[in-house]
């Protein structure tokens, strides 16, 4: 399967993960085109007779591979190779734990009601293209994008991981890269999250999967002679608020559904000379803006606490946000 399809008659490409396919100006294109080729199906006319082709990996080896269209019973939108041999063009060769990642990153958000889909190619102009491990399509047209990098990834390192991140944003997708190694945990040019390494099997099992690195939780503190930190600024207690970035573990599951929730942000924060990047609450965001627009205020608490409380798996929290997921025989990620 692909997700971006080249229609020849209309001359446009339709991305599949889109409501809209990309096309705003052209409202119900996804019912028109679908029931064409429903109709076309019916009549049996050959695919290759049906103006659809592979937009993605095929057009740009330059194979013309025919396409029809499928409409799965829980609503997904699906473009099929005629082919085995194009299909396999986009099976690029991945470890088992990435694979087991990428599962684990689409279960945690169809069972949080979000949608998910692997190897996701998003246009980014006439020839441009982002390549996403697994696309979460969230709230509010929210479309967080996962990246796993792990210890076992022989083909490509993390190179240019900033830029890549920043062109992720300027496209609307919220950039989250995974990662087991320490060392790429610890760079700041993403908000990284780590977790333990760990083998395929555990990845791949429904149990509890901490994250280690990479979300926080801001503590406001008042600069006075009750404070527990030095100050950041001065050599005495200057009076002002200022913030302490605390790590705190979360359950990987709950990461994907808060994220895709926006519930759980990206920020980054200057310490000093340098920028630390990480995941917060966007209660604890939102409070870090009101502190940087005024120092010497305590932002004010909210109402209620709607990130995850950090994840100490007590009884009722795994109970309450951990439904444990039915084991999936399919590989969604490769299907
Ligand atoms: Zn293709
Ligand atoms: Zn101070």
């Amino acid at each position: 399967m692909a997700n971006i399809v080249w229609h020849t008659k209309f001359g446009i490409h339709l991305d599949l993960t889109l409501e809209d396919l990309g096309h705003p100006n052209l409202p119900n294109l996804w019912t028109t085109i679908y029931d064409t080729d429903r109709l076309y199906a019916a009549r049996s006319i050959p695919v290759s007779e049906r103006d659809l082709q592979c937009g993605g990996i095929c057009q740009e080896a330059g194979v013309t591979a025919w396409m029809y269209l499928r409409l799965r019973a829980n609503g997904r939108r699906e473009a099929v190779h005629e082919r085995a041999e194009d299909e396999e063009r986009h099976a690029a060769p991945m470890t088992p734990e990435h694979q087991a990642y990428q599962e684990r990153i689409v279960r945690a958000a169809v069972t949080g009601g979000f949608r998910a889909d692997c190897e996701v190619r998003t246009r980014t102009g006439r020839r441009g293209w982002i390549q996403t491990d697994t696309l979460v399509q969230g709230e509010s047209g929210l479309r967080i994008g996962w990246e796993v990098q792990l210890s076992t990834a022989d083909t490509h390192g993390p190179r240019s991981v900033r830029s890549r991140a920043i062109k992720a944003t300027k496209h609307g997708i919220t950039p989250a890269w995974h990662t087991d190694r320490a060392d790429y945990a610890r760079r700041h040019d993403t908000q990284w999250t780590r977790s333990d390494k760990l083998p395929a099997h555990v990845i791949a099992k429904a149990g509890d999967l901490r994250v280690v690195s990479g979300f926080r939780v801001l503590d406001f503190w008042r600069c006075d002679v009750r404070a527990l930190y030095r100050c950041p600024a001065t050599q005495r207690r200057c009076g002002k608020v200022h913030v302490t970035p605390k790590p705190r573990d979360v359950l990987f599951d709950d990461l994907v559904r808060r994220t895709a929730a926006g519930l759980v942000v990206p920020i980054k924060h200057r310490d000093g000379a340098s920028t630390h990047r990480f995941w917060v609450t966007r209660i604890d965001r939102d409070r870090l803006e009101d502190l940087n627009n005024d120092h010497t205020a305590l932002p004010p608490l909210p109402d209620h606490e709607d990130g995850p409380a950090g994840c100490e798996p007590s009884p009722a929290h795994l109970s309450a946000d951990h439904p444990r997921p039915a084991p999936s025989r399919t590989h969604p990620c490769r299907g």
